[in-house]
């Protein structure tokens, strides 16, 4: 089973077209999800889709966009760095309930989907792909009704763990997220046309404006220019992830109804305080630790500047032509301005720590270019534990926090101090109720529980996959 997948939503209801804004939708959502996309559509009656592997832009094209008619559509990015990468494993995914074609998008991971599908599977249930997702739609197939968000409601009631969906009906959209709302989800509309995004930065690059977050625990309905809402799983608690707000999340999104920009630069802030240094110059490590390095600087009263530059073009189909260069996808990414850091004592911010690989090569790259002093700083608090509830962390023995003290890994990492945001520090700066939020990844303290940890490829098919663009 595939479990940690990053994802980014878009569903789109009224628009003539609604395949060209879903398509703007996911591009601007790209960041959630590279691996692979998809887009169904309904004129009313029929379905229409398609799904290929690969970034937005390498999907589609006017053609396949231009085929997919129809007033309402949902669509998908997937990004999951484990796992097969197949076509039958790409979303949305389509099938057939009672007669009805229903489509289902999904970002998140449910906790106890394999004991589900296990269970399924001796009963004599077939599934087509190896996501967490499918086991939803063999739920609602069971719930022995014939109406579509009864069935959802009912499917709901048996799953657990981290869920935004948007499904696809003939005739409508729905969205439903988690009881604890680990991942967020929202809506906007432009007249009667209304648009679901799993981030605001959706929903402004096809000018809709922002209504409000789909609440924990609710099922909007979006048919015929109407929206019905209804709560079907209540819960006091929330578990908003917050490393939404520290790296995944778009800075230029509002996310848990708070702007991400904003908190970055109060994490910024905040690890001044705790962590002060004596240097000349602040840097961050574009594009992700941009605003937190900024927050450092303004708070610290040490000038920001580019001292590293991103190379945006690298994208997943880059050739390496060499073992070295493969060895150090880094350098080709990133490249410091020597004549900015040269002799100079630099503070470099980063969001997160999770491997140590990457830090390391930007570090050794900062000394070769003679770097005087580095004082690295993160605006995270040291990861110690996997997620479960789909940001794709490495098993626990790969995460070099939960195996090195700060001080082996400021050795490790070979700069002159280190320091991390504290999770008190994190919590007060984002603004929301401390209580609020998921920290698992730091404290280990898991909110959904599970029996079983998820692993990554658990229920991962012995047979052979497609690995082509398909239509569904
Ligand atoms: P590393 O320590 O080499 O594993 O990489 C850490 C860097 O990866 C940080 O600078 C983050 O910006 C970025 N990062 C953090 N979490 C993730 C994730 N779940 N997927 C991809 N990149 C991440």
């Amino acid at each position: 089973m595939n479990v940690g997948h990053n994802c980014g939503l878009f569903g789109v209801c009224g628009s003539p077209s609604a395949s060209r804004p879903v398509y703007m939708g996911l591009y601007a959502l790209q960041h959630r999800g590279q691996e692979s996309a998809g887009i169904i559509t309904s004129d009313g009656t029929c379905f229409h889709g398609y799904k290929a592997l690969g970034l937005v832009v390498e999907c589609f094209d006017e053609d396949t966009l231009a085929g997919l008619t129809g007033h309402l559509a949902v669509g998908h990015n997937r990004y999951s760095t484990t796992g097969s990468t197949t076509s039958s494993n790409i979303q949305p995914l389509v099938v057939d309930i009672r007669g009805v074609p229903v489509a289902i998008a999904h970002n998140g991971n449910l906790v106890n989907a394999r004991e589900l599908r296990t269970g399924m599977e001796k009963q004599g249930s077939i599934f087509q792909s190896t996501m967490d997702s499918e086991v939803v739609l063999h739920l609602m197939a069971r719930a022995g009704t014939e109406d579509i968000p009864d069935m959802i409601e009912k499917a709901l009631h048996s799953i657990r763990g981290a869920y935004c969906l948007l499904l696809l009906t003939p005739d409508s959209v729905i969205a439903v997220r988690d009881p604890l709302g680990f991942r967020p989800l929202c809506y906007g509309h432009t007249g009667r046309d209304l648009f679901f995004s799993s981030e605001t930065c959706g929903l402004d690059v096809v000018g809709a404006a922002y209504q409000r977050e789909i609440m924990p625990g609710e099922m909007v309905i979006a048919r015929d220019g109407k929206v019905t809402s209804k709560i079907i799983a209540p819960s006091e608690r929330r578990a908003y992830c917050v490393f939404e707000l520290i790296y995944f999340s778009r800075p230029d999104s509002v996310v848990f109804g708070v702007s991400v920009d904003a908190v970055r630069k109060a994490l910024g802030r905040r690890l001044a305080r705790e962590y002060p240094a004596s240097a000349d110059l602040v840097i961050s490590i574009p594009d992700s630790s941009n605003a937190a390095a900024l927050g450092y600087s303004m708070e610290s009263g040490i000038q920001l500047e580019l001292g590293l530059i991103r190379n945006h073009y690298v994208g997943r189909t880059f050739i390496y032509p060499t073992k070295e260069l493969r060895d150090n996808r880094v350098r080709i990414k990133f490249n410091p301005v020597r004549e900015l850091v040269r002799g100079k004592r630099v503070v470099v911010v980063d969001d997160s720590i999770v491997r140590g690989t990457t830090s390391k090569k930007l570090m050794q790259m900062l000394r070769g270019c003679g770097v005087k002093e580095i004082h690295l700083r993160i605006s995270s608090p040291p990861i110690t534990f996997p997620c479960f509830y789909g940001i794709d962390t490495p098993d626990r023995d790969e995460l070099i926090a939960a195996n090195c003290s700060v001080e082996e890994i400021r050795q490790y990492l070979e700069v002159d101090s280190l320091g991390y945001l504290s999770v008190e520090g994190l919590l007060g700066s984002t603004g929301l109720p401390p209580e609020d939020f998921c920290v698992a990844c730091f404290t280990g303290d898991y909110p959904v529980k599970f029996t079983q940890a998820p692993t990554k490829l658990a229920l991962e098919s012995k047979r052979s996959r497609p690995r082509a663009g398909a239509k569904p």
